[in-house]
């Protein structure tokens, strides 16, 4: 199986997280996002168990929460010891109904605007990721305004390709985040930013892509990391006291994808800092990572209703479902592959090949291409997609003015709770004037 917490029952029906999702289904309908809570606090714990033990106790993960930004996401990081990355004011508001200590948020993005400023520092934001020179001068203009110090972080490019989709790879040198080493322009906007007389310059970020597997990316970005703070130090005097690797580990959404075994991965990274800090004679900076996708996603599944099924003799097959691109966005973004089953007939040979769509008017709006389902699949069924617990309700829309589902939350292998309601009709007139 694509993950552990999907099973089979003696009655064909597909279990996600020791639960019925056909019962599951009929409880509160589809399209309906399931997150298995027990997976997500399992996997924040292997992040903060491998952190203690390879990196010691400064050490931190901060969870990515773009991957999925709901109250209950930021609660559950709370009572995990996470922290969090945040990217806009909307998930810092977000964080604050959860009473996350918003001392332990990362605040992220190529371009904060003014507004995002003051409310972030009203809010008591612990640290900005700084991209860009206009936005170290915006910062410290209202830091100066306070008369406080913000602490920052200035988001690098080390230069490397993490062989990843071209939309989410972010670390090479011509990328629209962060400043290039390799250019200079990472040393000016550290002389620049260390003049600022409001800013406390902490250390430095990178991020070079997401679902990575290859095998050496983030140790080789330590070492150019590293390397430019041994640079930094030996010219201006400034030692980052914090080192911020990024995110992106891989995550199983289909059979071919590797198993990453996180303990070990942290484990590898923490001997090549260690190594590396040892040759340029550098104190071992706090080191903080930033998982998002490999929190949540083996956490989710998405549920569907089957209505057409078309059969174009010669050509292909359809399998139309109640949801679409609008709360299944990567297909339609960058043709991300994902798991699909007929849930409630798992007993059955799926070998009738087809293309599950939804039910969007747009030719690109596909769940999923070359699927194989049973023969048997029609109006009523029900399809599960897995792997579907970051960036799907996050970046949902309402196109087609079609309602987001709920988020429900399964936990200890009987209980279920939604986390997040259904939108009904009146909300998605609610703005309209
Ligand atoms: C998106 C993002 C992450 C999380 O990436 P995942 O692939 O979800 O782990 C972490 N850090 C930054 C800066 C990001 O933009």
């Amino acid at each position: 199986m694509i993950c552990d917490n999907i099973t089979t029952a003696a009655n064909g029906h597909l279990l996600f997280a020791g639960q019925d999702t056909a019962a599951l289904a009929r409880e509160y309908g589809t399209p309906l996002y399931l997150m298995d809570e027990d997976r997500i606090r399992r996997n924040c714990r292997t992040y903060t168990a491998a952190f203690r033990r390879h990196f010691g106790d400064r050490a931190r993960p901060l969870y990515a929460s773009k991957a999925l930004s709901c109250k209950r996401i930021y609660e559950i990081m709370r009572e995990e010891d996470m922290g969090v990355d945040v990217v806009s004011s909307g998930e810092i508001y977000t964080a604050l109904q959860a009473d996350f200590d918003l001392s332990r948020a990362y605040f992220h993005s190529n371009n904060k605007t003014d507004e995002d400023i003051r409310y972030a520092m009203d809010c008591g934001v612990g640290c900005f990721v700084a991209d860009n020179a206009e936005e170290i001068r915006a910062i410290e203009d209202e830091a100066a305004a306070r008369n406080i110090k913000q602490s920052v972080l200035l988001r690098l490019t080390p230069g490397i390709d993490p062989h990843t989709y071209e939309a989410i790879a972010t670390g090479k040198v011509d990328s629209k985040f962060g400043s290039a080493i390799e250019t200079g322009q990472a040393e000016e906007i550290t002389a620049f930013t260390l003049r600022q007389p409001h800013i406390d310059l902490a250390g430095f970020h990178c991020h070079v892509g997401s679902q990575v597997f290859a095998e050496d990316v983030f140790e080789r970005a330590a070492v150019i990391m590293l390397e430019f703070i041994a640079h930094v130090k030996a010219k201006y005097g400034c030692m980052a006291r914090q080192l911020d690797l990024g995110g992106g580990y891989g995550v199983r959404y289909v059979e071919s994808d590797p198993y990453l075994d996180v303990d070990a991965k942290v484990g590898q990274v923490a001997a090549s800092i260690r190594e590396t800090c040892a040759r340029l004679e550098l104190e071992i900076p706090e080191i903080h990572m930033e998982p998002g996708r490999s929190i949540v996603a083996d956490a989710g599944m998405t549920l569907y209703t089957v209505g057409t099924v078309k059969r174009i003799p010669g050509y292909k097959n359809y399998v139309s479902v109640d949801g679409s691109m609008a709360d299944h966005p990567r297909y339609a973004l960058y043709g991300a592959l994902y798991t699909c089953f007929l849930a409630n007939k798992m007993n059955e040979a799926a070998d009738f090949p087809c293309d599950v769509v939804g039910r969007c008017c747009e030719s690109g709006d596909i769940i999923q291409r070359d699927v194989s389902l049973p023969a048997s699949v029609g109006r009523g069924d029900l399809v599960a997609v897995c792997t579907t617990g970051a960036y799907h309700y996050s970046m949902a829309s309402n196109y087609n003015r079609l309602p987001r589902p709920p988020i429900v939350m399964l936990r200890g292998g009987s209980e279920h709770y939604a986390a997040v309601r259904r939108e009904s009709p009146e909300d998605l007139c609610r703005n309209d004037l």
